[in-house]
């Protein structure tokens, strides 16, 4: 899109010679403007231009110019003549030069009738209507410019993520078998003693004594403690749960994929599977050497080249909660030592501390609070998890010292630290 030459404009400011102070419009009360039009060639190109002229001070004085719009074939701008206008050159659409609905209909006219079909013959549109084909030809304008602002904004998205490697090929087992919950299906039989069932998990089979439904058990194959469902009893079960991926994207870089997963089961019917990646949070050193968090979400909304747009997803729905924004999960261990082997996070303890606290945990702080604060390091090994999810969710510390004498105070105030861990494991900022 080819900008239009400003200083050249300045020479076609009025091209065109004022309308009559006794032309008969200007006594129409409603009318605010009287529009005049030219086509100039400036700048070695052919620009449309349009002259508004107010009514004079005094009744019957010399018509006032107040902004003359330069259109061109992709692009317009007008020059507001207002001495006391902080802005000289307007962006706005005719429409909305004075902040008004309906503007150009109801609040302009123009002068003559040539003035008129010079505008329809620039413009080419099918209305018949000078302002109508204006109008249609500046919000197209308008409509090109923002697609090209999103495709430009999307081109960065996606170079940002063009090293991303697929996620694990066992990601789908993995979330059915550890991740969701684990249920016991069995066909009831009246008086037996053991009764036969699969588990969900691991899907073999076995015979367990004590089976009612609803009743809770644990896997005599893979261990996992199971919910006991009669096939005949149990209703529609649906469940979803939160997990975190991470994977090096680039030397010195790392992305926190959170993948949603949903499982469904109708009676009579075989489970239904499905996972998705919803968050992707980049973890690398800004400018100002500090590690940052970099969030994007998938929307489908606006998209051109890519779903991905940065921020997280909205938290809350009009309805409620938006599940997707979640970013607090269970992490996926099968990869890390690889992943993190020679980046910055090499002994940052993620997985001892995930399996130390035997919670969910949001990843993307703790992974940065490492690179603020390395004692989390030590703290891990010495198994002082709750200290360590203390720095890295809650720590806000001028330095080495301020951290000490804090970590102390809390484990002076806590007597029993661990008694109330919930939650720790997610920074304030999430939901
Ligand atoms: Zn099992």
């Amino acid at each position: 899109m080819e900008r239009i030459d400003k200083k050249a404009c300045r020479r076609f400011l009025e091209p065109v010679t004022p309308p009559s102070s006794d032309c008969g419009l200007f006594l129409v009360e409603s009318l605010k403007y009287i529009v005049r039009t030219a086509v100039k060639i400036v700048g070695h190109r052919r620009l449309l231009i349009l002259c508004l002229y107010a009514r004079g001070e005094t009744p019957g004085g010399r018509p006032k110019l107040a902004f003359t719009m330069f259109q061109a074939s992709d692009s317009f701008i007008t020059y507001d003549h207002d001495p006391d206008s902080k802005t000289r050159w307007r962006t706005a659409m005719l429409d909305n030069l004075d902040k008004e609905y309906g503007f150009s209909f109801r609040k302009c006219a123009f002068y003559s009738r040539p003035d008129e079909q010079r505008v329809l013959n620039f413009c080419k549109g099918r209305s018949e209507e000078g302002f109508n084909a204006l109008g249609w030809m500046q919000v197209n304008i308008r409509e090109k410019e923002c697609r090209l602002r999103v495709r430009r904004r999307q081109q960065k998205v996606v170079r940002e993520f063009q090293p991303l490697r697929p996620l694990p090929g066992d990601l789908g087992t993995w979330l059915g078998r550890e991740i969701l919950p684990a249920y016991f299906y069995y066909d009831a039989k009246k008086g037996a003693k053991k009764v036969r069932g699969v588990c969900s998990a691991c899907g073999q089979e076995s015979e367990l004594e004590g089976v009612r439904h609803n009743a809770k058990g644990v896997c005599p194959r893979c261990g996992r403690e199971f919910t006991m469902k009669s096939n005949r009893k149990h209703g529609f079960l649906c469940d979803r749960e939160t997990a975190s991926v991470v994977q090096r994207l680039r030397d010195g870089e790392l992305v926190v994929r959170i993948i949603k997963v949903y499982r469904s089961h109708r009676r009579g019917e075989s489970a239904f599977l499905d996972f998705y990646e919803e968050t992707r949070v980049i973890v690398r050193q800004a400018k100002d050497g500090k590690f940052k968090a970099y969030p994007y979400h998938h929307s489908s909304y606006d998209m051109v080249l890519t779903p991905w747009k940065k921020g997280y997803p909205p938290v809350m729905f009009l309805y409620g909660p938006n599940f997707n924004a979640e970013t607090c999960g269970y992490l996926y261990t099968r990869n890390l030592k690889r992943e993190l082997n020679g980046t910055p996070w090499q002994y940052c303890q993620l997985e001892p501390f995930y399996q130390g606290v035997h919670d969910q945990m949001e990843v993307a702080p703790y992974l940065t609070a490492y690179r603020k604060y390395p004692a989390i390091e030590f703290f891990v090994k010495l198994k002082l998890f709750w200290l360590a999810s203390q720095i890295a969710y809650r720590g806000n510390f001028h330095d080495g010292e301020d951290l000490l004498r804090q970590c102390l105070h809390e484990l002076s105030a806590n007597s029993s630290p661990n008694s109330d861990t919930t939650d720790v494991y997610r920074s304030d900022k999430s939901i």
